[in-house]
């Protein structure tokens, strides 16, 4: 993935820091907007991904929506020149500040939670004056097969609105004024490879539509999150999630009434493989079974295998001696700051630099300043001058 002059840039920078491989993100962006463009798909790209301003006005410059969940990354993608009508809003806990904010923004739509949450929406419009537009953010019961951590969509989960629901919501709609159901919204979790998991999704959302018919009611769209997954164990082989099957299966199984729209809020899928951490490996310890390659980046950088056990392949990129098992650890004072167990490495030593692939997603935007360290720098393929 590096050549050698790439490789010589990075190795007189400071470590630990992100790079990203902006000509693999623009790869990206352009089969996606291909491959969606084939059923006229609108895709919201989920900011909470990764943040980064570089990284979302490439994004933005391919024509898509965002996905926040937040008020902060509704002003994060409004800077960098997302439109307003293209931003979607989930999110099970939205303040009033929030709201506020969004609807002087004139967001596409709100993507509800909540009974409660639509009271409050109602009542913060009717202030302003204004019509909040609405989804319903319904928890379909479909589960993702994924981590635990990482389900969103089955019913014991805090997220979205259960069908038991349905009755009362219908009822409350014509009492509020200021709102205005413009659609149903799912997503049912992350990092899902299991294509049927989707193909399940689609046949939910049929039935849960057909009630909504049964109930006169016809939305303007259907919007079906995101969560489609990256191959972390093979990101030389797969560079590219399998967009073209990912949407052919939505097409095939999800029926559209008249004029609706579908929607998509893609996250990991299209950030995910672009990014590495590169550190530095500080010391080799000798332990008992195998030994320690502890780097100079940590969980305050990358979190997810400390947050939920997350593979990431871990390469030695200043060595191509013989291989040898190591324990990838980090210099935070916590147990669970370790990003590979006894992993094969060619033999390592003291500053050799390492790349954790695969962590252009929920990666930057989960770093912390734990034990008071220094936030990592990036740095973009396009800015190395060789
Ligand atoms: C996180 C999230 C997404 C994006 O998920 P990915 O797995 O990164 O594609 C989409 N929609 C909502 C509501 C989310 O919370």
């Amino acid at each position: 993935m590096i050549n050698s002059s790439t490789y010589k840039y990075l190795n007189a920078q400071e470590t630990p820091f992100y790079y990203y491989d902006m000509d693999l993100l623009k790869t990206s962006l352009a089969t996606i907007k291909e491959e969606a463009a084939r059923y006229n798909y609108h895709i919201h790209y989920a900011i909470k991904a990764n943040a980064n301003p570089k990284i979302l006005s490439l994004i933005q410059a391919y024509g898509f929506g965002a996905d926040c969940v937040s008020g902060n990354e509704i002003k994060r993608s409004i800077d960098n020149k997302f439109p307003s009508n293209q931003i979607v809003y989930a999110g099970v806990g939205k303040s009033d500040k929030e709201i506020e904010m969004a609807l002087e923004a004139n967001i596409f739509c709100f993507n509800c939670e909540s009974i409660p949450e639509i009271e409050v929406i109602n009542e913060i419009a009717k202030s302003k004056n204004k019509v909040a537009k609405i989804a319903l953010r319904i928890n379909p019961n479909v589960n993702a097969n994924t981590h635990h951590y990482i389900t969103t969509g089955i019913a014991e989960n805090k997220f979205g609105i259960n069908p038991w629901e349905f009755d009362q919501i219908l009822e409350l709609l014509t009492e509020l004024d200021n709102i205005q159901l413009v659609g149903l919204h799912f997503h049912i979790g992350s990092q899902i490879v299991d294509l049927s998991v989707f193909k399940s999704l689609c046949l939910r959302i049929n039935e849960i539509q057909n009630w909504f018919l049964e109930h006169q009611i016809i939305v303007d769209h259907i919007n079906v999150g995101g969560g489609f997954g990256i191959n972390y164990h093979k990101p030389d082989e797969e560079p590219i999630p399998d967009f073209r099957n990912y949407f052919a299966i939505f097409n095939e199984f999800l029926n559209l009434k008249a004029k609706q729209q579908v929607h998509f809020e893609l996250g990991r899928s299209i950030v995910g493989q672009c990014g590495s951490l590169i550190s530095r490996v500080l010391y080799v310890k000798n332990g008992i079974n195998t030994n320690f390659a502890i780097l100079d980046a940590g969980m305050t950088e990358l979190l997810r295998p400390a947050l939920y056990q997350a593979f990431h392949k871990i390469e030695n990129l200043s060595s191509t001696d013989e291989h040898e098992n190591y324990d990838v650890v980090g210099p935070i004072c916590e147990s669970s700051d370790c990003f590979g167990k006894a992993v094969s490495l060619p033999k390592t030593k003291r500053n050799d630099l390492i790349a954790i692939r695969s962590a252009g997603a929920y990666g930057e935007v989960m770093a912390s300043n734990y034990n008071l360290r220094q936030t990592a720098k990036s740095f973009f393929s396009d800015d190395i001058q060789i």
